[in-house]
């Protein structure tokens, strides 16, 4: 990493993603780009916040600059689901800022025998010169499952953790050792009881909350009854096409499959 007040590196006209302790930094969220521009960081930081090259959107740098103490009033803090609705280049850029920060956070001692972690200065990774442990910034995968059944309908379920809130497609991790069809198997039949077959792989997503990557199928229902397992499904519908619940935006993957599923896609 390279300190900021270091200009010779510095782009005047970049993508500055400020990141404190999992918010970024916006000017205004109505912005577009909201990002900061060198000339437009905020006054609390003192050029000594490390900083790095995150990549480009549309030839323009962007950099990570990562602030540790964030100021509990100012309002300008935000998640980067606030950048959602922005190009899907701009929540990239945003999503690998919120990890790589939370990655610098996380690894600075090491987790086999406790010694200052250095970063690796030719990729993104840390590592430890005592005893060569190796870390790289984590991701976990996840499946969305959009299960559709002969009679057209679409299977949705509101979490436990959304209480009077939106319905979705069933979701979970995906576990050591595991393919993605077989985690989407298995969660299927964990959540709400029900065999599924013919899965089609329909996209992925970076969602850094904090670090998943989310993956999407649409699969066909086989066999078995509607059965939420209580802790995680508080209900759980076949749904007709034109009498959707409010499910989530357009903007994330889920979203993006009720949408072509609505639309007649399978
Ligand atoms: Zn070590």
């Amino acid at each position: 990493m390279i300190k900021h007040n270091v200009t010779a590196t510095a782009d005047l006209f970049g993508h500055w993603f400020i990141v404190s302790q999992g918010k970024i930094w916006l000017n205004s969220v109505d912005a577009a780009p909201p990002l900061c521009r060198y000339d437009q960081l905020p006054q609390f930081l003192d050029g000594s916040e490390p900083l790095c090259l995150l990549g480009a959107i549309e030839g323009v740098d962007c950099y990570l600059l990562n602030y540790t103490d964030r100021p509990e009033a100012e309002e300008q803090w935000h998640s980067a689901r606030a950048l959602l609705q922005q190009s899907a280049a701009i929540f990239e850029h945003a999503a690998r800022a919120c990890q790589v920060a939370l990655f610098f956070q996380t690894h600075r001692y090491c987790g086999q025998c406790g010694s200052s972690m250095h970063l690796v200065n030719w990729e993104l990774a840390a590592l430890c010169h005592k005893c060569g442990h190796r870390c790289y910034p984590r991701i976990n995968p996840c499946v969305l499952i959009a299960v559709v059944n002969d009679k057209n309908q679409l299977l949705l379920a509101r979490s436990t953790r959304h209480k009077t809130g939106f319905f979705s497609i069933l979701a979970g991790f995906v576990e050591s050792a595991e393919t993605l069809e077989q985690a989407a198997v298995r969660e299927v039949k964990e959540e709400v009881g029900i065999d599924i077959c013919n899965l089609r792989y329909m996209g992925s997503q970076p969602w850094p909350f904090p670090h998943s990557l989310m993956t999407a199928f649409i699969a066909d229902y086989k066999s078995g009854e509607l059965v939420c397992q209580p802790d995680e499904i508080e209900e759980a519908h076949w749904f007709d096409l034109d009498q959707l619940p409010e499910v989530p935006m357009v903007a994330t993957l889920s979203g993006q499959v009720i949408q072509y599923i609505a639309r007649g896609g399978r």
